[in-house]
């Protein structure tokens, strides 16, 4: 049995020992150091320090798309190639239609509404969160490819 117990260790060892993260840090859920936070807060994907947008409001429509070149904290391109947020298209696709099904099944279902409300609902959820949703899609996209570094900065 203890053989039993020393092979199993030593499987396990063998299979999950060598926990070398993807990144040289461990992913964090919350808090700096996280996509989410990153995502959420706009901040550069690379320091979670840098603004990645001009003006922090996404609701001020001139402003909207207006990008820093790169990141003012640690240097990192914001648009490592041209059209490089071509492929952000996808990003604010996928999170579209996470809203859509949260709405509709928050008005739909869950409050019953009638077809023609919901439709409303929904139509004003995207309008309101629009701005929103098509900065975060290119922050999310950015962070696809770059990872959190906490020594970037300087
Ligand atoms: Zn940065």
């Amino acid at each position: 049995m203890g053989d039993k117990s020393t092979t199993l260790t030593g499987l396990v060892r063998g299979k999950f020992a060598p926990i070398t993260p993807y990144t040289p840090y461990p992913m964090k859920l919350i808090g700096k150091g996280s996509k989410p936070y990153s995502i959420l807060t706009a901040k550069c994907p690379r320091c979670h320090e840098g603004e990645m947008f001009v003006d922090s409001n996404p609701y001020n429509l001139r402003n909207m798309d207006k990008m820093h070149a790169s990141c003012g904290v640690c240097g990192q391109e914001y648009e490592p190639e041209p059209n490089f947020y071509y492929g952000a298209m996808y990003v604010s696709y996928g999170y579209t239609v996470a809203l859509f099904v949260a709405v509709y099944v928050i008005f739909g279902v869950w409050l019953d509404w009638a077809m023609w409300p919901t439709v409303g609902a929904l139509a004003a959820t995207l309008v309101g969160l629009g701005p929103w949703l098509f900065r975060i899609a290119r922050v999310t996209y950015l962070n696809i490819f770059v990872a959190y570094d906490p020594e970037a900065k300087g």
